[in-house]
């Protein structure tokens, strides 16, 4: 039940009505007996301005979740971001401070992390096959090499976009190794599918099954794409023997850090 009293969290995307994190916000806000409801919207690109506008005068509400198309376009009409914000030049959350600034972070990378540590993935030292260097595979390396992995290698058929990860990662990362050549799987410990390849049922693999059939049982395979859960590519190494991190998972894992930075949930939920 939305009250006079309810605080107001958003997600903000276009379109909006696939989204899950209205349920799962709205669950936990109910089974938790807190006062709060998140809402979706819809909006035009033509009226962001407009909306940014009206967050910073919008006193009940708490914060809002940011998705496809609004990531980049909206982190340059903030007040503030996260260092990891300013560096991938993209936002998924924006919190309204009680003054009406808006602070935005992103909390992809976080998300998918934290998923990965529940399969037991311990990133020290590990060697990533990032595929797809867009929005979420931009967030999801530059986490990877926050928490100290030894090597990524970035695979994306858009050259420009490679290789403007490779130099972030690189300016970033002292002690990283990035690389964007390989011609076998079997030295990975993780690869993800960070591109939209395999979504919805085009039954699409992200790389040739030639270089497929290196994957190895002991690399941990994931996917961002949430729909089919399992996608082509994890039918694929779950038959190969390996773990997989499904997309759901991530997506899940990242709750928490978007409501502990709104200030609406604890980290761990
Ligand atoms: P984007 O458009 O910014 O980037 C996608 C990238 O994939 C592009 O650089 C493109 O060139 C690349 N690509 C396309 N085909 C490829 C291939 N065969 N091999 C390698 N790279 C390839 O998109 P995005 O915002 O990064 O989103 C990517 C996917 O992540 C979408 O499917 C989205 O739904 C999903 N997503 C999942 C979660 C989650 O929590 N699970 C969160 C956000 C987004």
């Amino acid at each position: 039940m939305i009250r006079g009293s309810t605080e107001l969290v958003a997600i903000v995307g276009s379109p909006i009505a696939q989204v899950k994190s209205p349920d799962n916000f709205n669950t936990w806000f109910a089974n938790n007996d807190r006062n709060l409801a998140m809402l979706p919207i819809d909006m035009q690109e033509a009226s962001l301005q407009a909306f940014v506008g009206s967050l910073k005068g919008w006193r009940n509400l708490r914060g809002c979740v940011v998705t496809v198309p609004y990531k980049q376009v909206l982190a340059a009409h903030l007040d503030g971001l996260s260092d990891r914000a300013t560096a991938l030049g993209s936002v998924n959350v924006i919190r309204r401070e009680p003054d009406g600034r808006l602070l935005g972070d992103n909390v992809d990378g976080a998300g998918f992390l934290g998923a990965a540590r529940k399969h037991g993935f311990q990133p020290a030292g590990k060697r990533v096959l990032v595929i797809g260097c867009g929005g979420v595979g931009s967030a999801i390396a530059y986490a990877l090499g926050e928490a100290g992995v030894a090597q990524v290698t970035l695979s994306d058929p858009s050259t420009p976009r490679a290789a403007a990860l490779c130099e972030l990662l690189g300016n970033t990362f002292a002690n990283l190794e990035v690389a964007t050549h390989y011609e076998s799987l079997e030295r990975f410990d993780l690869l993800v599918n960070a591109s939209p390849v395999g979504m919805g049922d085009t039954g699409e693999l992200p790389l040739p099954a030639s270089l497929l059939e290196t994957l190895q049982p002991r690399t941990l395979a994931a996917d961002v794409v949430t729909s089919p859960e399992i996608t082509p590519l994890l039918a694929l190494a779950r038959q190969r023997g390996c773990a997989i991190q499904t997309g759901a998972q991530m997506a899940f894992a990242q709750l928490g850090h978007l409501g502990a930075f709104m200030g609406v949930t604890p980290l761990e939920i």
